[in-house]
């Protein structure tokens, strides 16, 4: 292949809702291109997108997919990302890569919850945004309600550039047509748009339009456009059948018109040392690139993939990741289509490329030639954070460190799948974006680790502390045949209400040798393994002060080991008389939902023990409601939620504080308890 020029790059990532049709359009895009003889199906399982098991299996994509292709002397990057709610985080960080979002919409089904979500990042991030309504060819489609729809939600930026003809069989080009039929509205109507539109981002332009009344000359015509598209002063609107193929070699030539090149595209946020820079998209600068998705191939092994902001990365070169010192060496770099990959000699600023076996290189990291650049770092769009929790048991003993190692391999894959072990309830906990996406990293972790776990409800993670002030005593002796243990405990527990997290003082307040000092930390050494442990229901217990006041002890028997029981027994006996209490973690939550669902929404919420903070109507029919709501409670709220709304909601849940649980409530955590018999 001849060498590749920055300018001749297009990259472009097809985003929105599950369903869709991005998948199928990828497809149709390559055969529009010539790349493939015949499209695949996602019903099949052949699509070049998604190849990975588990994506063939669910009959979705599951992670972003990289197609890189030449057409018409450009070189087109586009990647093809999942619209599953649960799987929105490949979606979200394969944004930096891209110079254009196109959110594909359904003719049928409109603006869903993450149509709504990639807009708004993308105008976050300032990254043009095209729309795409597709399945123009099916009978339940709805293409004019869903432009008004579009309207309504993103604004007058979204301009039809083509429309419907011969009921869905073709498009009509708006841009360079002002006259013609249409499926609906007309194209004089749509071209005027257009116009009106992108003048308003060139003064001169504006000011002849406003004179003569005449549209500007083609050239002219599709500059402004260009230029409106770069500023997203103009989100063009394009109609496709993805299933048909119609309108598809339409979009192939937009991108290769219309979709800005590297050379023009918006400046990423970097920094470096906290000031911000900004790359300059020419091959021979020092290079700078970012690793924006990470992945395991069972045959190809770690593989990295890269956007290159500046300079270029040439094959058996050396280079450095972040603030490292040392050189990592890159040996082979390829070209990705799908699971195919091509070797490459360099990938030019502007451009894609993976390299594989190289385990250092994780999501974000910035690659580099010049030690200058150590402190460059890329901020990264949040991701959501996972929540929807299991705790996880290997099947076979003695898999625990098989599972540890396959689980950090997940999660180097995919940052919203996280694993950890939850001291206050001794369990391993797994949490995922949500039941699917849960149910696909088990998947994975069983197909390519060859680990099974058995699954539950994670315990809640409740706090032990006291209300109330109390004593307590404990006389330790213990004569067993030699040597005797001794020890002689009293103390006064209190609570220390805004410490309920961490919170322990100890205090001496013996006088009078009645324990010898040496002694004291014994004791504090029995009270902290009772904090650990807890003391009603096994949760580690926190917020309280303890005084150590009185003792005995013995000259003899006296020893370390019976301070420790003493103390442990001693501190028990108080809490139990001090008013002790059970706290319960509470989640702060945002739920987007269709308006219609806010009055089911806020009495499920109200049913649950939640308070709600308040509510808000969004564009588009949608609402959305704050409320903080105890965790136990919502533990399995994403079934919940998509029973309540049909699956057109989605939330955001993260901790907040930690109040007393009800009375019926700790008696029930309390009874459940069985504390194991102590050795002593
Ligand atoms: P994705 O989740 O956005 O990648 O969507 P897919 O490409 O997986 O398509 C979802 C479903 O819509 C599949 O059953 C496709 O066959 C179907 N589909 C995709 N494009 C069209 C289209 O243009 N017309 C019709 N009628 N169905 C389509």
């Amino acid at each position: 292949m001849a060498a590749i020029t920055t300018a001749e790059i297009r990259n472009i990532a097809l985003v929105g809702h599950a369903g869709a049709g991005k998948t199928t359009l990828a497809e149709h895009l390559l055969h529009a291109a010539g790349v493939i003889g015949k499209p695949g199906a996602v019903e099949k399982g052949d699509t070049v997108s998604d190849f990975e098991a588990e994506e063939k299996e669910h009959h979705h994509s599951l992670t972003a997919a990289l197609l890189q292709f030449a057409h018409a002397g450009r070189r087109i990057n586009l990647i093809d990302t999942p619209g599953y709610p649960d799987f929105i985080g490949s979606a979200i960080t394969a944004l930096p890569a891209v110079e254009v979002a196109m959110i594909v919409v359904d003719g049928a089904r409109g603006v869903q919850s993450v149509t709504r979500r990639m807009a708004k990042l993308a105008e976050e991030r300032k990254l043009p945004t095209m729309f795409i309504i597709n399945k123009m060819d099916a009978a339940e489609a709805d293409l004019p309600g869903v432009l008004a729809a579009l309207q309504e939600t993103f604004g007058a930026r979204c301009v039809p550039m083509n429309l419907p003809t011969g009921g869905g069989a073709g498009v009509v080009d708006c841009i360079a047509e002002d006259s013609g039929e249409a499926d609906f509205s007309t194209v004089a109507e749509a071209h005027t748009a257009i116009v009106d539109q992108i003048v308003e981002v060139d003064e001169a332009l504006m000011e002849a339009y406003l004179e003569t009344g005449q549209a500007p000359a083609p050239e002219e015509r599709r500059n402004a456009f260009r230029q409106a598209l770069r500023e997203s002063h103009l989100s063009p609107v394009a109609f496709v059948s993805a299933r048909t193929g119609a309108g598809v070699a339409e979009l192939l030539a937009v991108i290769d018109e219309f979709c800005p090149s590297p050379l023009e595209g918006n400046p990423r946020p970097f920094a470096n040392d906290g000031e911000p820079l900004e790359p300059t998209p020419d091959p021979a600068q020092p290079l700078i690139a970012h690793v924006f998705k990470v992945s395991t191939d069972p045959f190809v092994g770690k593989l990295a993939y890269f956007r290159i902001h500046q300079g270029t990365l040439t094959h058996n070169s050396q280079i450095f990741r972040n603030d490292e010192k040392k050189a990592l060496r890159i040996g082979h770099i390829s070209s990705t289509l799908g699971k195919e990959h091509t070797e490459a000699d360099a990938v030019v600023a502007g451009d894609i490329g993976a390299v594989a076996k190289v385990d250092d290189l994780h999501l974000n990291d910035v690659l580099h030639d010049d030690h200058e650049l150590d402190t460059l770092r890329f901020s990264a769009i949040p991701l959501p954070r996972p929540m929807f929790g299991l705790a996880l048991t290997p099947t076979s003993r003695g898999d625990e460190a098989k599972l540890g190692a396959a689980v950090a391999k997940l999660m180097d894959e995919d940052p919203t799948f996280v694993v950890e072990r939850v001291a206050a309830t001794h369990q391993t906990v797994a949490r995922a974006i949500g039941e699917l996406h849960m149910r696909v990293m088990l998947e994975k972790l069983q197909s390519r680790f060859h680990v099974e776990v058995e699954t539950e409800t994670p315990k809640v993670p409740y706090k032990e502390t006291i209300t109330g002030k109390a004593e307590g005593h404990h006389r330790h002796k213990k004569q067993t045949g030699g040597a005797g243990q001794f020890g002689e405990v009293f103390l006064r527990v209190e609570p220390l209400p805004q410490d309920h997290e961490t919170g322990f003082e100890f205090e001496d307040a013996t006088f009078g040798g009645s324990v010898p000092k040496q002694f004291l930390p014994a004791i504090e050494k029995g009270i902290r393994q009772a904090l650990e442990r807890g003391v009603i229901a096994g949760y580690p217990f926190a917020g309280v002060k303890v005084s150590v006041y009185d003792g005995k002890h013995h000259p003899v028997d006296s020893k370390e080991v019976a301070f420790i029981t003493a103390g442990k027994r001693a501190f028990m006996d108080a809490v139990s008389k001090a008013k002790p209490a059970l706290l319960e973690p509470f989640v702060e939550m945002e739920i987007t939902a269709p308006a219609d669902n806010m009055g089911d929404l806020s009495a499920d919420l109200s049913g649950k023990r939640g308070r709600i903070q308040g509510s808000d109507m969004l564009p588009g029919g949608m609402c959305v409601v704050r409320a903080i709501v105890p965790l136990s409670e919502v533990r399995n709220y994403s079934s919940q939620l998509k029973s309540i709304t049909g699956g057109q909601g989605a939330y955001t849940m993260d901790y907040s504080h930690d109040e007393p649980c009800p009375a019926s409530v700790q008696a029930e955590v309390v009874a459940a308890y069985k504390p194991k018999e102590e050795e002593d």
